[in-house]
């Protein structure tokens, strides 16, 4: 039989000291691989479960050398008015590392690498002492954490062993059976509710939100916490009828403790050439803070105005 500790799978990012993403201080374990394409996604990076190349812009000098050694045309130095820039587009890369071996600079990096549950906790645990002090943790994040279904459920399970808090930050798009297996290891969900329109959220995700919604539902009868994070997109879903919806879910679910929306940055937009995905991604207004905080107290207000509050109240 396998031990536990020694599964793998594949993330991008250990982030050390993360105040949101759960309570107290946590190390966020950013997992690769995402079954949905939101146009909004800032952590592109986490899209594909595969390890992948990065390109460091600054250290790049515009040598060509790899654009040479590349047999599928990814590398590509582009001459216009404003000068000269490298273009990356993975779309067709082998992975044959033969760019990474050329570049002088040390330009192109490995983005991702494959870890064992051991390997994470025991990264994880350096910091046991900031979650003890402050009620923290670990979070599994993404991409989608649960894509990797099995090795989520393993680095769960191992953190409540050794005694850790456990947050899952979910798009909830992954199988009911997925969902179910996790469940007992995870303190708290903090799940994305992104569409709650069903035409809507197929064009903007790439998904129908069924599965999604009954996931929700799922957890919340399986008695688990539940935040629900919601992204909001000028243009795209900050419509009164959204929010309405949002908090009827809310009112619905005797488990989901609150809704935190997430308004929309452009962080991704910048990501595109650094991990070589220029056909992902749009770009949208970014809200000012004035009308992100209008949101927020919109939900307050009626959050507090709800039938849940004032059954709690009785
Ligand atoms: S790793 Fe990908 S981008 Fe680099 S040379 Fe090979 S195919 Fe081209
Ligand atoms: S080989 Fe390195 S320095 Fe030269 S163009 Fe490619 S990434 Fe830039």
């Amino acid at each position: 039989m396998e031990y536990l500790g020694q599964k793998t799978g594949v993330i991008f990012n250990i982030q050390k000291f993360c105040i949101d993403d759960g309570p107290g201080i946590r190390t966020t374990v950013f997992l690769k691989g995402c079954p949905l394409r939101c146009t909004w996604c800032h952590n592109l990076e986490g899209l594909s479960q595969k390890v992948g190349l990065e390109l460091d812009t600054i250290q790049c000098t515009h040598c060509g050398k790899c654009s040479e050694v590349c047999k599928e045309g990814c590398h590509q130095l582009i001459q216009d008015l404003s000068g000269i820039r490298h273009e990356m587009d993975l779309t067709h890369c082998i992975h044959c590392k033969a760019c990474l071996e050329q570049c002088p600079q040390a330009a192109i990096l490995v983005c991702g690498s494959e870890k064992t549950v051991d390997e994470v906790i025991e990264e994880v645990l350096v910091d046991r002492k900031f979650y003890e002090n402050s009620g923290g943790g670990m979070t599994l994040s993404g991409g989608e954490p649960l894509l990797q279904g099995a090795f989520a459920q393993a680095l769960l399970e191992r953190a409540k062993e050794v005694g850790l808090h456990t947050c899952v930050e979910t798009s909830g798009a992954v199988s009911a059976q997925v969902i179910e297996k996790v469940a007992p290891f995870v303190d708290l969900f903090l799940f994305d509710i992104k569409e709650t329109d069903e035409a809507q959220h197929i064009h903007y995700t790439g998904q129908s939100y069924k599965q999604i919604h009954e996931n929700l539902r799922t957890l919340n009868a399986l008695g688990k916490a539940i935040r629900m994070r919601c992204p909001i997109i000028p243009g795209v879903n900050d419509r009164e009828s959204h929010f309405d919806a949002l908090v009827a879910l809310y009112e619905e679910l005797e488990y989901v403790e609150g809704i935190q929306l997430m308004p929309y940055h452009d962080l991704g937009i910048g990501k595109k050439s650094r991990y070589g995905l220029k056909k992902v991604g749009e770009s949208f207004r970014v809200p000012s803070q004035e009308e992100a905080q209008g949101w927020q107290d919109n939900i307050d207000r009626k959050v507090e105005a709800s039938h849940k509050k004032q059954l709690i109240n009785k």
